[in-house]
């Protein structure tokens, strides 16, 4: 019932020329028709290289921040009418790179969920507890309150146009890949906070994918698919990952 979903996040990598290469390589790794769907979020500057090689292919073009504002005087912004200017179809919002060196507030995240969403992008909004929040049993809770604040700025309806990602933060870039089991906990949860809704919502799992440990956490019932860091630079792999979710 929901389509499994993989979304490279490229975060901050890349070059003209290796974009090039990395996307030829997932192109023709990728041909014809598949079960999961499958994303990547580049850097902005290169969107337009993206949308060149990735518009009318099986392969969506995202970006990976967007600007709260509709146009004007925010230095350095890049707002979503621009993103779907370059294709977008999706975006993310904030991720905990974001949250922690941006200093995002889950406010902040709202109105950027809302951003997209005027401009008919769809928003992949990412959530996760830091390590000491969950020594600390804090996890659902820190979790819950990120989701809140976005329901109630933007109401449980706005969630079938939308993405989410549980991404524990101790788990991303660390090799320590959440459990499969703590990863579904999570996610039925998450599932359970968006009522009725929830049941269409697709969930991604974000923190160390790789290949090898993909399929295990497909297998969780509310598991639908993956935000994928560091694997996303290496097409094989990266394929390896989508290929698991079909
Ligand atoms: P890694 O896959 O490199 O752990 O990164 C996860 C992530 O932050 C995706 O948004």
């Amino acid at each position: 019932m929901r389509r499994p979903l993989i979304v490279g996040n490229w975060k901050m990598n890349g070059s003209r020329s290796r974009n090039a290469e990395l996307l030829g390589a997932l192109l023709s790794r990728w041909q014809g028709v598949h079960q999961a769907e499958v994303g990547v979020c580049s850097p902005s500057v290169y969107l337009q290289q993206l949308a060149d090689c990735l518009t009318g292919s099986n392969i969506w073009v995202g970006a990976q921040d967007v600007s709260p504002h509709d146009s004007g005087a925010y230095t350095g912004e890049v707002s979503a009418a621009m993103l779907a200017e370059m294709d977008c179809h999706y975006v993310i919002v904030g991720h905990s790179e974001r949250r922690e060196y941006h200093g995002e507030t889950d406010a902040l995240v709202a109105q950027k969920f809302a951003a997209a969403q005027k401009a008919d992008i769809v928003p992949i909004l990412c959530v996760g507890e830091t390590l000491a929040q969950r020594d600390a049993g804090d996890a659902l809770v820190v979790i819950g309150e990120q989701l809140k604040v976005v329901i109630e700025a933007c109401g449980r309806d706005a969630f079938s146009q939308a993405v989410i990602a549980y991404e524990p933060v101790w788990a991303i870039g660390t090799g320590r890949t959440a459990t499969p089991k703590q990863a579904q906990e999570v996610h039925a949860f998450i599932r359970d906070q968006l009522g009725e809704q929830g049941l269409g919502v697709r969930i991604l799992y974000g923190g160390s994918v790789k290949g090898a440990n993909a399929a295990d956490l497909f297998a969780e019932t509310d598991i639908d698919g993956a935000l994928v860091g560091g694997a996303s630079l290496k097409a094989e792999e990266f394929i390896e990952i989508c290929r698991a979710a079909e």
